[in-house]
Formats: structure tokens, C-alpha cells, sequence
């Protein structure tokens, strides 16, 4: 045998990699963090005084930039640090509505006219870009008059110099607008929901006396999941080099069964990647803390400390981006698709959530005793009834083809958004909706048995992690999120649900305490109400039970099954008007997501149905055909020995009844996916839904089948046992 396949794990065997490539002795880690961002100490060092704290002011409060010698000076600044690290050009990154993120190099070069030249940068440039934007999906925004993009700098999350072979370039994080201003990408609907649910805060803060405070961010802890595979392997997988998953591949004997992988030693080659990794993001300044195997073979996971949710998700979109480059040099391929391979775990984002005021208090802290901690109370109150009450968004905010083969399956929570409140919060809020809450639940110490050991104190609350939307000791985790999903949707929502909440209890506090009504008493009579009316979500069972489904269903709590089913929700009355009130998203521009994950679905489920058909017919029917002939031979070889071949006729059989129904299906998807579209994006997601997916599903069984019938040296496909496994 000499296929692709065979020549991957060859080619594994005889590479020997060079993995010390970094000696933290001599770069500590300390010295490496932020080296390559124009941070908040370059620019104190850079600046001009008045500058430096303009600038400030805006990062650190919201304040709007006015003055056009700031953008000057600033740009000046960033050109000349930006040089000395080597970059030739600068460009403007923003986040299309594909996920991904985008640019477009520009040169500091100027000619002057005399033949030499000269490095220039101006703050007009810095300020705003104008890529051609045509080949973005718009979603209709951008009819041909008006097709012009623009970006604009987001001085909130730093500029900072991305290193490549030969030179550097300059990346300043930027928004993504047309030219009537409606938000193209990702990044403009979240910083509109962080002003949103700021502004909703602050009233709060007001009530309990915190006049001081003057923003509340919103912060977020992205746990990112993602797979490490040998990149050889991609040379015999076109689907995973197309689709980023395997869309054929027999359930390999062994598995994670064993439950050996979570925690387990991480591989060298993968551990030495993992460190070259955060070498890099220390660099870029993301603060990145932990890293482990996940419970998938070839799984791994990496964490940082969280940040406001704007830089947030920009760390995390490079934090992907990283370890895709990263992992190239040591041969490996990362595969941040929700599900690369069925049957074993898929790869998701745990999207840790809090608010915490410019001064940096955590309005989810519960403290030593939140049963008498009221403040603590309202916000968290305000969060739950934001879950109760836009569920539906949520399961929007990570709804994609990808996700659809995780969220319900029985490793990723259920599509049916809850919430849980561990038992310690659980307890308070039944106490609240009752009355006033008289105490807490004690955590203790736990019982070890060996009185050699310090006393480990016990959390108050166990974890569950079955729960799309956990309470986790300070913060909401929300985990329903897909691991190749920009977080800025999901985020954007939070926001805006939970700034709606802060709206209401603010409204009503307000107007109690405007009426002589102390505030403790005013909150005393308002949150029992909104638990009564927001209880049905929280659920501290077992969210993966077939009961859990039925109680769920009793409750009255939708079940968004897959992303077709969710998409509407977009353009529902109600979204449209909480998106307006809060000036998040205008009814144009949720027509235009509307359009784009409806498209976007079809073109994901298109390409994975085409490229089945492509492989069955290229790589698995030849294989099949070819072992066919070779089995068939030897049957007519058996009898013509005078020997019984019955067995061998059996097989013959089997297999040719598998491989003609193999060739049915493959014909059947093949009319499914040239089915003629209507032209309406959502229309054509629920035909490609019901038409082409089951059709996709039948083929792979089949062919999956083939791969445990056909000789081994004949199959060209890595397997799953070869691609998970070999290291
Ligand atoms: P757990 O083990 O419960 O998942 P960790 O302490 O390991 O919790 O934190 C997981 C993630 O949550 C980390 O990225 C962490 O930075 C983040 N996180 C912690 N506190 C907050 C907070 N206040 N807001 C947002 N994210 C947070
Ligand atoms: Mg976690």
C-alpha cells in the first residue's frame, strides 16, 4: 500500500521535530508578557501627557475621542514603536460576519517625490480604513449604491505587532460599519451591549450610594477547547481539510472509553506547541493560565484570566489564530471545529461571564454572606431573569451547523437553556422568594481521613456540567458555546438581556424609592415577584436526562433543536424591540444576520455534502470496488480448487449489498445537494435541513460500514484509530 494514508504514518515515524525551541530561563515569562502591545505603559512612556490621558480616559471610561491631534499623535506614536519591532505595515483587523477576522496591509511607505521615501502613519489613517467590503456577506445591508465599508479604530483594545518571517506587521483592532453606519461585524453590537448594560448598571449603583463609579464592564473568560492532530493526517482527509471535521470514519475499538485522556499527561510534541503557544500570547498580552488534556483523545484545552469582554473576545479570536500558526511548526493541525469526529467529544467555549465596575468590583461576588448581601442580590436576580425571559436568544447566539452536532448530545449541555444555581445561591434565592433571607449555607471544610493534610475548605455549591448556564462561585458560565464561535454574539446578547433585567429593576427601585420607600424594602418587595416568574429556568438536575426533557416541556421552556429552528428568533417582534431599545441592533441590521447564518448554514451543509459525495465516489467506491474484485477472485479460486467457498461467498455478499446500497446513497445526496435553491437564505436552510443532512447521515453510516469490511491496505482514508492515536 502506498496512499496517502500510508504515506502519513510514515512520514509521522520518520519526523523528528525540534521542540525546544523557546528556554524560558532566558525569556522569562514576566519580561515576555505584553512585549509586542502598544499597551497602557508604551503609551505613558510615548505620549504626550494631555494625550496619554485622553486616550485613558476613553479606555478606561467610555469617553468619546473629539479632538483630531490625539488620533495624530497617537498614530505617530504606534508608527514609530510599531517600526522599531520591525513592522513594514500596519492594517486594520475586523470581524466580518463570518467568524473569522479580516485584513488588509498597507505600507508606512511614502514616496516623497525625489526618489526617496519616507514612513508615514496619520491619525486620519488610524482612524478609519476602507477596505473593499463588497465580498463580505452583508445580509442585504449593502445594496450596490452604498457598498462602501468602513472600519474604524477601537482605541479600547490595544494595537499590537503580529510577527512573521519576514517582518512584522502593525494590527490595529478596528469595527467593521457601512456607509449608513449599521454594524457589519462582530465587534460594533458588542461595544454598543457593554454601553448598554453599563448605563443600566450604573442606576443600579446609584440606588446603593456608588455615585463614584463611572463605568461597568462587562467581563469574560473564554475556556477554549480545541483538538491537536498530526497535520499528515490532512493530506488523505480532504473533509477535514475542507470542513475542518471527518465526515466519514468508522468508530474506532477504542475510544474514551477508558476515561484516560481528561487530565492526562499532555504528549510532548502537543505540550511543546502548547508552550510556544503561550509564548506568543504572552507576547500579544494575553494573559493566558491554564492548560490540560480534555476527556477526548487528542482533545486539549486552554484558559485565560479573564478580561473586559471587548478585548475578551480579540484575545480570543487571536488566541485561535495562534495556536492554528503555532501548530503548523511542530506538524500538528488545530481543529476548532464543534465536532471533528463523531462518536467521541466535541470541542466547545466556556464563556465565563461577570460585571465589575471601573474600580474593579465584581457585581457577581457573592461574599461571605449574600444571603444579606442586597446588592449582590438584585444583579444576580437581574441575570437569572434575563435567562428566563430571552432563552431563545441565547440558543441563537450559538446556533451554527457545527454546534447543531454537539448541543443535545450527551457531552455538551442540551439545547434547552437553564440555568443552575449550585445549592448554596439555590437555597438563598428560595429563602428571597419567600421573604427576606436570613442565612447562608455554610462550605466548611471537607473530611479527608488523613489528618497529615491541611483542612481543604469546601466550596458551598457542587458543579454541574450539564447546565448550559451555570452559577460558578462569582461569574455565570454560560457553555453553550461553540469552539469555533467568535464570543461577540453571544456576548452581545448577554448584554442586552441582562441590561434589559438591570432596566426593569432599576425602573422599579427608582420609582419606590422616589416614593419615600427605603431601598432594602423597595428590593424586598421586588425580587420575590421576578423569582416567582423566572423560577421555571432554573433546573439543578441532570440536564443530559430523558427527564430533565419532559420536565422541561412541562415548564413551558423552548426547545430549539438545531439551527434552523433557532434562526427566527432573530426577527421575532420581541428581539426586534429589545435589540432597538438598546440600540444594540436595528431591525435592518437583524435582518441582515437573519440572512447571513441562514446562508451561511446552507453554504456549510452544502460544501460537507458535496465534498461525501466527492470522497464516496473518488476514494471510497475505488477502494470497495477494487477489494470486491480481489474477494471475488478468490471465491471463484476456492471453488475452482473443488474446496467450499461459502463462507467467502458470504462476505462477497455482504459486501456487495453494502457497497450497492453505498452507491444509492451516494446518488440520492448527490440529487439532494444540486436541488435548484429558492433564492430566500432561510427557506433554503430548511430544505438543506430536511433534504440533504438526513441524506448525509445515511451515507456516512454506509460508508462507514464499508471501512470495517474492506481490506485494510486498500482503505485511502486515516482512521479514526490512526488519527486520534498516533502521536
Ligand atoms: P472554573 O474552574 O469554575 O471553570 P476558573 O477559576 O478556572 O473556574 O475560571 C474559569 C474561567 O473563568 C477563567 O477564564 C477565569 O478567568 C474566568 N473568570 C473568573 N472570574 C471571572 C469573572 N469575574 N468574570 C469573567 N470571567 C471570570
Ligand atoms: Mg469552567
Amino acid at each position: 500500500m502506498s496512499n496517502a494514508r500510508q504515506k502519513a504514518i510514515d512520514a509521522i515515524a520518520n519526523t523528528e521535530y525540534d521542540l525546544n525551541q523557546i528556554d524560558f530561563r532566558t525569556s522569562h515569562l514576566k519580561e515576555l508578557f505584553g512585549t509586542l502591545v502598544f499597551s497602557e505603559e508604551v503609551q505613558k512612556a510615548r505620549l504626550p501627557k494631555p494625550v496619554f490621558k485622553a486616550l485613558q480616559k476613553t479606555i478606561k471610561q467610555g469617553a468619546q475621542l473629539t479632538d483630531p491631534a490625539v488620533a495624530d499623535a497617537v498614530a505617530s506614536a504606534m508608527k514609530d514603536w510599531a517600526i522599531e519591532h520591525g513592522a513594514t505595515h500596519y492594517t486594520h483587523l475586523f470581524q466580518p460576519m463570518t467568524g473569522l477576522t479580516a485584513e488588509k496591509h498597507d505600507s508606512f511607505l511614502s514616496p516623497t517625490g525625489t526618489g526617496t521615501a519616507v514612513a508615514e502613519f496619520s491619525g486620519k489613517e488610524l482612524i478609519k480604513g476602507e477596505p473593499d467590503a463588497s465580498s463580505f456577506p452583508s445580509g442585504g445591508i449593502r445594496a450596490t449604491f452604498e457598498a462602501r465599508g468602513y472600519t474604524g479604530w477601537d482605541p479600547t483594545s490595544p494595537a499590537y505587532i503580529r510577527e512573521s518571517p519576514n517582518g512584522a506587521t502593525l494590527v490595529i483592532p478596528t469595527v467593521f460599519v457601512s456607509w449608513t453606519g449599521e454594524a457589519l461585524d462582530k465587534k460594533t453590537p458588542l461595544l454598543r451591549s457593554m454601553e448598554a448594560l453599563s448605563a443600566q448598571a450604573l442606576r443600579i449603583l446609584k440606588l446603593f450610594g456608588k455615585t463614584d463609579v463611572v463605568k461597568v464592564f462587562t467581563t469574560v473568560g473564554p475556556e477554549q477547547e480545541y483538538f491537536l492532530i498530526d497535520k499528515n493526517f490532512l493530506y488523505s482527509r480532504p473533509d477535514l481539510l475542507a470542513c475542518g471535521r471527518t465526515l466519514f470514519g468508522a468508530k474506532p475499538p477504542k475510544g474514551q472509553e477508558l476515561e484516560d485522556q481528561y487530565f492526562g499527561t499532555i504528549p510532548e510534541r502537543v505540550l511543546a506547541c502548547m508552550a510556544d503557544c503561550e509564548a506568543e500570547m504572552f507576547k500579544l498580552g494575553i494573559p493566558v493560565k491554564t492548560r490540560h488534556n480534555e476527556v477526548a483523545p487528542s482533545q486539549y484545552e486552554i484558559a485565560p484570566i479573564f478580561e473586559d469582554s471587548n478585548l475578551a473576545t480579540d484575545h480570543n479570536q487571536l488566541t485561535m489564530d495562534v495556536i492554528r500558526r503555532t501548530a503548523d511548526k511542530y506538524g500538528l493541525v488545530c481543529l476548532l471545529h464543534e465536532k471533528p469526529f463523531a462518536g467521541i467529544n466535541g470541542s466547545g467555549k466556556h464563556n465565563n461571564w461577570s460585571m465589575a465596575t471601573d474600580a474593579g468590583e465584581n457585581l457577581l461576588e457573592p461574599g461571605q454572606t449574600p444571603h444579606d448581601n442586597a446588592q449582590f442580590l438584585v444583579f444576580c436576580v437581574a441575570v437569572i431573569r434575563a435567562v428566563a425571559k430571552y432563552p431563545e436568544l441565547l440558543r441563537v447566539s450559538v446556533a451554527s451547523a457545527g454546534n447543531d452536532h454537539r448541543l443535545g448530545a450527551n457531552e455538551a449541555p442540551p439545547a434547552i437553556i437553564s440555568i443552575f444555581l449550585g445549592s448554596q445561591l439555590q437555597d438563598i434565592m428560595e429563602q428571597l422568594e419567600k421573604g427576606k433571607p436570613e442565612k447562608t449555607l455554610p462550605g466548611g471544610f471537607m473530611e479527608v481521613g488523613a489528618s497529615v493534610l491541611p483542612k481543604l475548605p469546601r466550596d458551598a455549591g457542587d458543579r454541574n456540567r450539564t447546565s448550559p448556564f451555570a452559577f460558578t462561585g462569582n461569574k455565570f458560565e454560560f457553555r453553550a458555546v461553540g469552539s469555533s464561535f467568535s464570543i461577540g454574539g453571544p456576548n452581545t446578547v448577554l448584554n442586552t438581556i441582562v441590561a434589559e433585567s438591570l432596566d426593569f429593576i432599576a425602573g422599579a427601585l427608582e420609582r419606590a424609592t422616589a416614593t419615600g420607600t427605603p431601598l432594602n424594602a423597595a428590593i424586598q418587595d421586588l425580587l420575590p415577584g421576578i423569582l416567582k416568574e423566572s423560577k421555571k429556568v432554573v433546573f439543578n438536575g441532570d440536564g443530559y436526562s430523558d427527564e430533565w426533557h419532559k420536565e422541561a416541556e412541562r415548564r413551558g421552556l423552548p426547545n430549539l433543536k438545531n439551527t434552523v429552528d433557532s434562526i427566527p428568533v432573530i426577527i421575532r417582534k420581541d428581539s426586534v424591540e429589545l435589540f432597538g431599545k438598546y440600540k444594540v441592533y436595528s431591525e435592518r441590521e437583524l435582518t441582515a444576520r437573519y440572512n447571513i447564518f441562514s446562508e451561511k448554514y446552507v453554504k456549510e451543509v452544502t460544501i460537507e455534502a458535496s465534498m461525501m459525495v466527492h470522497m464516496a465516489k473518488t476514494m471510497i467506491l475505488p477502494a470497495a470496488l477494487r477489494y470486491q474484485g480481489e474477494v471475488a477472485g478468490a471465491v471463484n479460486a476456492t471453488k475452482s480448487a473443488g474446496l467450499d467457498a461459502g463462507a467467502q461467498f458470504e462476505h462477497l455478499k455482504e459486501l456487495s449489498a453494502t457497497l450497492g446500497k453505498f452507491q444509492a446513497a451516494t446518488a440520492a445526496l448527490d440529487h439532494a445537494v444540486h436541488h435548484k435553491h429558492s433564492g430566500d437564505p432561510y427557506t433554503d436552510a430548511k430544505a438543506v435541513r430536511d433534504t440533504v443532512i438526513p441524506k448525509m447521515v445515511e451515507l456516512r453510516t454506509l460508508g462507514d460500514a464499508l471501512e470495517t469490511l474492506v481490506a485494510d491496505d486498500l482503505w485511502p482514508l486515516s482512521t479514526y484509530r490512526e488519527m486520534l492515536f498516533i502521536k
